[in-house]
């Protein structure tokens, strides 16, 4: 095994768990914290969670799970060849999405704006409050007690307000100070992730087509590449070796232009890093391509009819749910009840957030559907 940058996040610059625990056998601190990820409640029910599509569109789309397992593989090819922490970079990508709601984005902004006077609703956050205090899995602390490291990885954005909340892991956002090279490898593989995987499920949904991707020059230099090479290939395979050579060509800009980042940085400690610009990053040319086709998914898929009309559903069942339990808290499972209403807002977007998309269809038609037993 190459040795690690000096740079890179060890145990030995480890700020440590908040609960001071024994140091684990036959497995490092990192991949403790891995561990205890794909164990926990929040990991299994990313299976029925989507991103842009309702799960019940169709088996083939990403789910949330298999979303975080490509971020986790796309983290951990760069930060090996970044001489990075490997283990690290793969658990912040596990973990980076437990705190979505159902529903994609529809979900969230619907959560958000029910939440609007209780502190509203941020993912985000959310993934953070998952594992420092939602799961309930260990007898000596609540959440997971990560390290300092893999839970900053977590907190990707946070505002000013929000980070005077969180004790040391939101400082940085208050000091503008950066996060561990493994935390920016990990958000910028969530990044190459979906807009490839978006492309690839758009296309299959016949939600957008080739002929559209055309205008994109990324997509549009590497597809006539494909189709120079073989003339005959199935339009399914054409696709799957264009997104294939995608996620190729923006890892290595990545590794490159992250490479040259950091020999003019020149870090010589994790505190270095902390205290430089961010180094990992695309090139120029890259990052516009890049923005092009983010534009792209923008216009032509996330606000597509189809979608839409998803999203208005899944906004409508959120502000239902939300409404109900409200209005009245016993109608919530025992252990989400409070007694002070700021409480009970904050138990009632837990217990939301919670859910899969499967489960918020069915419990709004528990409450909802005369003909229901709830
Ligand atoms: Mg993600």
């Amino acid at each position: 095994m190459t040795e690690l940058a000096p740079y890179a996040v060890t145990e030995n610059n480890s700020s440590g768990r908040i609960i001071a625990e024994a140091a684990p056998q036959g497995r490092s601190e990192f991949q403790r914290d891995r561990d205890r990820i794909i164990h926990s409640g929040a990991f299994r029910r990313l299976e029925y969670k989507t991103q842009v599509f309702v799960n019940h569109e169709g088996d083939l789309f990403r789910t949330r799970l298999t979303h975080s397992i490509e971020v986790a593989q796309i983290a951990r090819s760069i930060a090996r060849r970044l001489r990075l922490n490997e283990d690290l970079a793969e658990a912040i990508s596990l973990a980076h999405d437990l705190g979505h709601t159902p529903f994609g984005h529809a979900g969230q902004d619907a959560l958000n704006a029910c939440m609007k006077t209780y502190g509203g609703f941020e993912h985000n956050l959310q993934s953070l409050r998952v594992v420092d205090m939602l799961e309930e899995r260990y007898a000596a602390f609540d959440g997971l007690n990560l390290c300092f490291e893999t839970r900053e990885g977590i907190l990707k954005h946070c505002s000013t307000d929000n980070a005077a909340k969180l004790g040391a892991v939101g400082e940085r956002f208050l000091k503008n100070r950066r996060p561990s090279l493994e935390a920016q490898v990990a958000n910028l593989a969530d990044e190459i992730a979906y807009n490839n995987h978006d492309v690839d499920d758009g296309l299959r949904s016949g939600l957008i087509t080739l002929e559209q991707l055309e205008a994109v020059p990324l997509v549009a230099t590497l597809l006539h590449e494909v189709r120079h090479a073989y003339p005959n290939l199935p339009e399914r395979r054409v696709v799957h070796e264009t997104v294939r050579r995608m996620i190729n060509t923006l890892v290595s800009d990545l590794i490159r232009q992250s490479e040259s980042n950091i020999s003019v940085q020149n870090p010589i400690t994790l505190e270095d890093v902390r205290s430089a610009p961010a180094m990992i990053a695309y090139s120029p040319e890259l990052n516009e391509q890049q923005r092009v086709l983010k534009n792209f998914l923008r216009t032509h898929l996330y606000r597509h009819y189809r979608v839409l009309r998803m999203s208005a559903k899944a906004q409508r069942i959120i502000s239902d749910l939300f409404g109900i339990f409200m209005a009245d808290s016993r109608l919530l499972p025992p252990q989400f009840q409070r007694t002070t209403e700021a409480d009970h807002a904050r138990a009632v977007a837990d217990y939301i957030a919670g859910m899969t998309d499967r489960y918020a269809i069915r419990e709004h038609r528990r409450i909802f559907a005369v003909e229901e037993t709830a």
